[in-house]
């Protein structure tokens, strides 16, 4: 029997694991054997009944809403608002819910505006941030969460104001989403600074609407910016990066976090034999695999952490150590066809641990 643990991780790192439903066109497809033992624990069987089990912080079931998952970030959001920097990771194969956890689906219904509201009321949040539609994921839900504490800070005395800027990491070359004139960007580390982007777009936002505008726009380039978006937006890191700047006017007291959101590349293992794709795919595992050791180093409090092996950690570096919450959603397929995908996945978050 195949028996491998993940261990609870403490401090300041959380790996959870999102099992997403079938699909519509997946209905006559047939499913992998999975059993939800407890809260933090998946058990996968494979044909020959052979048990895999896995221990993640949370475990969410196909059932689970955006709502439910969203209740673990939400103590997040305040941390950046604290002066963390927070970095969320969307971790799994193309195809297993990573851009539906990040961004969401796009149904919307009055139904799902009640359910958002028994929510709120069965975990005791805040009904303003039950006001997503039932469909958003992580990126609108946190905004809107931002937006409706920082409202409420004000009454205290915080001032707050937020930029954001949004780019992609695509065969190791850094995009930036809101410049239609592509330019050549470097990323910079500097003791006081941190980590910078070189020529990067960074605009200031005043409301939840003027984000979900800037979002259209970056989204929209990147469609058009590639000749096959589905193709490119799996094999691409895409890293959208609030700025909080918060003062108290009676203290003087300044606490500066920031929130990174990132919907990351496909993690399948290659199946082509084109040279081009070949070497994109390299560059994708490579920087995956950096970004679990660098995670991996972090949790061990490791004195040397490898931040420079790839441009998704080194961009990161300044966000993940230090004043740092990290959570990871490792998404999964349903599907019996992608089993070996799905071990390969969990097998990755059980390094991470
Ligand atoms: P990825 O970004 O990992 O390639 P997607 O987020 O695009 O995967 O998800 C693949 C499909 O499954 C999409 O049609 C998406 O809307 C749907 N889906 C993913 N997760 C869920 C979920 N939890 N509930 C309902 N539909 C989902
Ligand atoms: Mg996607």
């Amino acid at each position: 029997e195949l028996h491998e643990k993940i261990q609870n991780l403490k401090g300041n790192i959380r790996v959870l694991c999102r099992v997403r439903p079938p699909v519509v066109n997946e209905s006559d497809r047939s499913l992998c054997n999975i059993n939800y033992v407890d809260e933090g624990t998946i058990e996968l069987r494979n044909r020959e009944n052979h048990k895999s089990e896995f221990i993640f912080d949370q475990v969410f079931p196909p059932e689970a809403t955006q709502m439910e998952l969203f209740e673990d970030m939400a103590g997040l959001v305040q941390s950046a608002l604290d002066g963390y920097n927070v970095c969320v990771f969307a971790y799994g194969q193309t195809g297993s819910g990573k851009t539906y956890t990040m961004q969401g689906g796009q149904t919307d219904s009055t139904v799902g505006m009640f359910c958002n509201l028994y929510f709120s009321y069965k975990y005791s949040v805040d009904p303003l941030i039950s006001m997503s539609s039932v469909t958003n994921g992580i990126i609108p839900r946190s905004m809107d969460l931002l937006f409706a504490t920082i409202n409420k800070l004000k009454k205290v005395g915080w001032e707050y104001t937020l930029q954001v800027s949004f780019l992609e990491i695509y065969n190791e070359t850094i995009r930036d989403l809101l410049d239609n004139h592509p330019k050549h960007h470097e990323i910079r580390y500097n003791e006081g600074k941190g980590v910078t982007v070189t020529n990067l777009k960074i605009q200031p936002i005043a409301s939840v609407e003027e984000f979900h505008e800037l979002m259209e726009t970056a989204w929209k380039y990147r469609a058009v910016a590639s000749t096959n978006f589905n193709e490119h937006s799996s094999r691409s890191h895409a890293v959208t990066k609030i700025y909080i700047n918060g003062v108290n006017s009676e203290s003087g007291l300044v606490y500066r976090g920031s929130l990174n959101l990132i919907d990351l590349a496909g993690s399948e293992s290659a199946k082509t034999s084109s040279d081009e794709r070949l070497q994109e795919t390299k560059n994708i595992n490579r920087s995956l695999s950096a970004l679990g050791t660098v995670i991996l180093a972090l949790s061990n409090k490791d004195n040397h952490i490898p931040f420079r092996n790839s441009k998704l950690t080194y961009l990161l570096q300044s966000s993940l150590a230090g004043n740092s919450k990290t959570m990871m959603v490792v998404n999964i397929s349903p599907l019996d066809e992608c089993y070996g995908e799905t071990m390969n996945s969990l097998r990755f978050a059980f390094k991470v641990k």
